[in-house]
């Protein structure tokens, strides 16, 4: 997979919008959207955008919100398209099914990028099998686990995890520490910042 080495806050800014990337700081004063909210480059220029531009920035946004290859989000575009009901919808639903991103909203990571990186390296069983494929798609009932509980990593979180509230799909069991997606979840319990019309309408091209 291509490594995307841009600083994550450089896209926050480039996209206006505060996307997420970096975990806990994003939501401190340090955040630099909070600090300096206009484009990186000559003095912050903001360029007026043609219609094309603003479908393509639409779609970057949701390419960096979720950390994917423009590969892999043309291909959850086709899927997205073949399935029934509406493309937009069907497309954050994908999205949101990753195994990173469930890993993140339950509340085990402070950002998708480190769910990411712990899938990876082997630290979540699905189904009581190891899974090491961040854009594996959970199905309703998938039960994810961590796969060593005695780990300090392991404790770490699950301190964290007391004060945290994951969305209503998502079920926390605290006797195993088990994770079970309750149900998909549905494109009103999605939070994201894309205007998802404007990204069907780039690939629709
Ligand atoms: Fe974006 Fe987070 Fe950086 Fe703020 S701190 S600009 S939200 S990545």
């Amino acid at each position: 997979m291509s490594r995307d080495r841009e600083p994550a806050c450089k896209k926050c800014r480039r996209e206006g919008v505060k996307l997420f990337l970096k975990g806990e700081r994003c939501h401190t004063a340090k955040c630099a959207i909070e600090k300096r909210n206009f484009p990186p480059g000559i003095r912050g220029m903001k360029r007026r955008l043609s219609e094309y531009g603003i479908r393509l920035r639409e779609k970057q946004k949701l390419r960096h919100f979720y950390g994917v290859t423009e590969k892999a989000i043309r291909a959850y575009f086709a899927k997205a398209a073949r399935q029934k009901g509406v493309t937009g919808h069907n497309l954050l639903r994908l999205f949101e099914r990753r195994l990173d991103n469930v890993i993140f909203k339950a509340g085990i990571t402070p950002s998708r990028k480190e769910a990411r990186q712990l899938v990876r390296h082997n630290h979540f069983n699905l189904n009581g099998r190891k899974n090491n494929i961040p854009s594996t798609l959970v199905r309703e009932n998938d039960v994810i686990t961590f796969r060593d509980t005695n780990r300090e990593f392991t404790k770490n979180r699950v301190e964290v995890l007391k004060n945290y509230v994951a969305p209503t799909w998502i079920e926390y069991a605290t006797k195993d520490t088990s994770f079970t997606v309750k149900h998909l979840p549905t494109f009103e319990e999605i939070e994201s910042p894309v205007d998802v019309q404007l990204i069907v309408e780039y690939y629709s091209r």
